[in-house]
């Protein structure tokens, strides 16, 4: 199927843009061929045909350039250590190359916005271009049979171009709606309430490498945000989320990891608590996604709650949990900062994100004892991320 294959759908862009960009080359041989024929009294139409395939065709064929030549080249002009040639940064020269450069302050907080507004953007052009088309149509006995012959060569020119909107769609659906762990299965899942989606370690901050973009929030660990898209996508791992030292319900983001079967599982029904625990009965969480390698026993996905920790009683040393009787969380402050917290109910998770790591290390979690999803493998859905290159962040 289209929406699971990367590659195929990948390759159905490039040949789409490719046909989109020769159709474009030809009206404008056309439109330049009318211009240099028509006669003063209707030399404006084709005037106003050409700036209107200039303001979408044109931009876009220029950002396929651009995006062309930075896939081949941008690993050589932006060594990992050079951010910025001369004034042009790196993420502002793949934002250009794939028409994301216009930012709202609002991504930061819905970073899924950013391929929305690529298609928008694109939706914009091919309505800019039908404009000139049906211009076209009208003037088209006003300047002769050449503008007729522009007009046809436009009516052609929709049909791929059409396609190729549908296929944008889907490849920005694949990402953000359609992922998930385990598809051995064609039955329709019920998710839980909290579920909010999964999605691919990949685009998380640290995995981020050249083929996805450095994105990063300025203000650190002094970030106020616990939107779980802006922690997962513009935050390092190492980031930490510590409840604050007095207020009651406080919402946090927690951190838990566990394998690919069980996060499928949990998905569809709820994170259910440990009848005992070092510091007591509970959901554990940690306070950063790194620390979640040093307290999980099964690995390979992880759970990024948003929590509402109620009353919470914070404790240094893990024997002072029984006195936590009337608390909804306790908190345990480890004195070398790997803290933790451990929630008494499920019904203080308001929401959870579960990010999948697509390359686990198969042989440590044979080893763990981590068992494989019912096909018998333990990646089921792999993202060919590279295919994403640059248009996300
Ligand atoms: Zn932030």
């Amino acid at each position: 199927m289209l929406l699971k294959n990367d590659f195929k759908r990948y390759r159905y862009l490039i040949r789409l843009h490719t046909i989109c960009t020769i159709a474009f080359i030809i009206r404008f041989i056309v439109l330049c061929t009318d211009l240099s024929s028509a006669k003063n009294d209707s030399i404006a139409f084709p005037v106003v045909i050409l700036l209107l395939e200039i303001g979408s065709s044109f931009i876009t064929f220029l950002a396929n350039i651009l995006y062309v030549f930075l896939r081949y080249f941008g690993l050589i002009l932006f060594e990992s250590d050079r951010e910025k040639v001369g004034c042009c940064s790196q993420h502002f020269a793949w934002s250009l190359s794939t028409l994301t450069c216009i930012r709202c302050e609002c991504y930061q907080e819905h970073p899924q916005f950013v391929l929305i507004t690529r298609f928008s953007v694109l939706i914009l052009f091919e309505i800019i271009r039908f404009i000139a088309f049906i211009l076209a149509c009208v003037c088209a006995n006003r300047y002769g049979p050449i503008g007729l012959g522009y007009a046809i060569l436009a009516a052609f020119s929709l049909v791929p171009a059409v396609v190729l909107l549908i296929v944008e769609y889907l490849h920005h659906h694949r990402i953000w709606s359609h992922y998930r762990p385990n598809t051995a299965s064609d039955e329709k899942i019920v998710y839980a309430t909290e579920h909010m989606r999964f999605l691919p370690l990949a685009i998380t901050n640290d995995q981020q490498t050249s083929h996805w973009q450095h994105s990063r929030c300025d203000k650190g660990n002094a970030c106020l945000s616990r939107n779980l898209y802006h922690v997962i996508i513009f935050h390092s791992g190492n980031t930490r989320y510590p409840p604050g030292q007095t207020k009651d319900h406080q919402i946090v983001v927690g951190f838990h990891q566990t394998s690919h079967v069980a996060a499928y599982a949990i998905a569809q029904s709820e994170l259910k608590g440990s009848k005992t625990g070092w510091i007591g009965p509970g959901i554990y969480f940690a306070t950063s996604l790194d620390h979640t390698e040093f307290k999980a026993n099964k690995f390979g996905a992880y759970i990024c709650a948003k929590v509402d920790l109620g009353k919470t009683k914070r404790i240094t040393d893990p024997s002072q949990w029984s006195t936590a009787d009337h608390h909804d969380t306790v908190y345990y402050e480890h004195p070398r900062g790997a803290d933790e917290f451990c929630v008494r109910s499920p019904r203080q998770i308001r929401s959870w994100i579960i990010l999948i790591d697509q390359d686990p290390n198969v042989p440590f979690l044979q080893e763990k004892g981590n068992a494989p999803l019912s096909s018998g493998k333990y990646v089921e859905d792999p993202i060919e991320d590279i295919n994403y290159s640059g248009c996300l962040f």
